[in-house]
């Protein structure tokens, strides 16, 4: 069906999962199969866009990257939703993981709305769920956590001065989003409130693609290596004691290799480059 133009337009919202190709629900391959336009986000593998996207169909990247590198102004990626749309065209706009965690879905909603485009929405397979898997750390493991909570700590009015001493206390497991260059902080802020020390620390970077690598380390020691380990985009962090089962339930050897999973995107790239898949 790709590059057939439908007489009103419409946009499918959908999550990409983590990384792992396979992990994308099949209702989003149909319609990355159906669609004459892809909006993709840089943290979507290359192989869903390689294998599933239509021959025919425009693949545009409006990636954002976390303080480094260019970045697709929001209002751009609104823009050329309604403008596809309006051409009567099938748009998925495909974000990493789940649609609405973490992610600009809101203003994107809005803008919808706003134009009356009908959409629908398609949930993924969210960063905290997959690292969680391909961990082997079960985030509500039963005599260990009866709640989890997903955080982010991105800048440091995110979480106010009451809400560390909460966190520290709590025994709900903490996935911090977009905070593995603000991890000393993190850490910090914990053991400034007298987390216990049965609770561990979790980084997992590249979560689900064949270069994860997931690094242990108790809140206390963490604080007292002098080097500090730089982790690589992206990576996602969990906290508590069911970090502890790690070690008993790892199916997956860490790829302990340094190459970016995802294409970062270079200074020198145009902020929407076209490409049209194989
Ligand atoms: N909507 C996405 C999250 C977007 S925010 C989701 O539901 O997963 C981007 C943050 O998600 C990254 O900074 C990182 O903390 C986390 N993340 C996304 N993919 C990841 C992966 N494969 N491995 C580890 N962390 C990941």
């Amino acid at each position: 069906m790709g590059n057939t133009t439908h007489q009103y337009g419409k946009v499918i919202l959908a999550g990409a999962g983590p990384g792992d190709p396979e992990l994308i629900t099949i209702k989003t391959v149909r319609y990355l199969q159906q669609a004459d336009v892809v909006l993709t986000d840089r943290l979507v593998s290359n192989d869903i866009l390689e294998k599933y996207v239509h021959k025919d169909a425009e693949i545009i990247y409006v990636g954002k990257q976390c303080r480094t590198g260019p970045s697709t102004p929001q209002a751009t990626i609104n823009e050329l939703l309604v403008m596809h749309a309006a051409e009567g065209k099938l748009v998925v706009r495909l974000k990493g993981g789940d649609v609405s965690i973490f992610s600009n879905i809101l203003d994107e909603l809005q803008t919808l709305t706003e134009n009356k485009i009908p959409y629908e929405i398609i949930p993924g397979v969210t960063a905290a769920l997959g690292s969680s898997a391909y961990a082997g750390i079960p985030l509500t493991a039963r005599g260990y956590s009866t709640a989890v909570r997903l955080l982010t700590f991105y800048k440091s009015d995110v979480v106010s001065e009451e809400y560390w001493q909460e966190l520290a206390a709590t025994n709900d497991t903490l996935v911090f989003y977009m905070s593995a260059e603000t991890l000393n902080g993190v850490v910090e802020n914990l053991v400034k409130n007298n987390i216990a020390a049965d609770k561990l620390l979790a980084v997992v970077e590249q979560a689900t693609t064949p270069l994860q690598n997931v690094y242990i380390s108790s809140l206390y020691d963490y604080g007292r290596t002098a080097i500090q380990p730089s982790f690589l985009s992206p990576s996602l962090i969990i906290i508590g004691k069911v970090v502890g089962l790690h070690e008993q339930f790892k199916w997956l050897e860490n790829s302990n290799t340094h190459e970016h999973y995802f294409t970062t995107i270079n200074s020198n790239a145009s902020i929407h480059q076209n490409i049209i898949a194989e």
